[in-house]
């Protein structure tokens, strides 16, 4: 996953690794590595900028805690600059004791569908009690596939075939579920309608529905940091909660993506990593650096 840019950083780091002294000319080549890297997987140049300005300017002025070499608090800094680009490490914590209603929301083939069947399963997992309605009645196929691929982990989908009614789909699956004491209800939305505007004017009328407790926008991380674009997009129209990126197993642009999806100050919170069920992760940014860095 993202090995342009794992390679990218690892060479910088490697240098600074092996280099015998450290001095500003080498933390001014680290600090071009480092924006070479970024830049190459399409990370906002404001944001690369932003990084290697505190990178530099920490690593020339900081000096080292008790027992940590110059390197070491280098690569520190270098680790903490990354992770701070990449978000929060909070959590989001569904509520107990009452139905946790999420909408999915995203654009037409960025993974939603996919991703409700992965997220019902893994929240299935940690033990949570989870349904799923399919609402998406614009793309031709999308409730057979949810119910395919939620049917393997026996996660109840409700749709109904030949409604092209969306929000009255949502109102009936929440009535359906009702007293059945789920802890979360997934709801699959449309990605896509014939005019933009008709589709923000069905999630607003889905967003009244439901009233969700938290809405997910499902980003397809091969945009780059277009992300930040259509985040915003949909945060206008329905308050985005947290934000999941699909694809970055596939993508050149993922560091762009999350750095692009955490800019928009909402928490990222999972990532798609392939197209198997399984292929979902929770997502921090702290533990993704250091897998980066190695
Ligand atoms: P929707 O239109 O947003 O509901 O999109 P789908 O869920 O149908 O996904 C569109 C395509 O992207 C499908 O072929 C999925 O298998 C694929 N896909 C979804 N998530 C990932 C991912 O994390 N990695 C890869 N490589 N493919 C993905």
């Amino acid at each position: 996953m993202l090995d342009g840019l794992k390679t990218g950083l690892r060479a910088a780091l490697k240098k600074i690794v092996n280099s015998s002294a450290v001095d500003e000319s080498l933390i001014k080549e680290l600090s071009k590595d480092i924006q070479r890297a970024l830049l190459q997987s399409d990370v906002n140049v404001k944001l690369v900028f932003q990084i290697t300005k505190n990178l530099e300017e920490r690593s020339l002025k900081e000096t080292p805690p008790p027992g940590l070499s110059r390197k070491d608090h280098i690569v520190k800094i270098l680790y903490d600059e990354l992770a701070k680009l990449l978000g929060t490490e909070e959590q989001y914590v569904f509520q107990p004791g009452k139905v946790n209603k999420v909408l999915m929301l995203g654009i037409q083939g960025s993974g939603k569908t996919t991703v409700t069947s992965k997220l019902a399963k893994l929240l299935t997992r940690q033990g949570y009690r989870v349904a799923v309605i399919g609402a998406d009645t614009y793309r031709p196929g999308a409730l057979t596939q949810l119910k395919t691929m939620c049917e393997k982990t026996n996660v109840e989908v409700y749709g109904e075939e030949g409604n092209k009614d969306s929000p009255e789909i949502v109102k009936n699956g929440l009535k359906h579920f009702e007293g059945q004491s789920f802890d979360i209800i997934l709801i699959d939305t449309a990605g896509r309608h014939k005019e933009e505007k008709d589709l923000l004017d069905e999630m607003t009328r889905i967003g009244k529905v439901a009233d969700p407790d938290l809405a997910l926008l499902i980003i397809d991380g091969t945009i780059g940091q277009q992300c930040y674009n259509q985040a915003e997009a949909f945060h206008k129209t329905v308050p985005v909660g947290g934000i999941i990126i699909t694809k970055l197993d596939s993508s050149a642009k993922g560091g762009g993506a999350l750095a692009a999806a955490a800019a928009t100050g909402a928490q990222i919170m999972y990532i798609g990593t392939g197209e198997r069920i399984d292929d979902l992760e929770k997502f921090s940014p702290t533990r993704f650096v250091g897998r980066m860095l190695g």
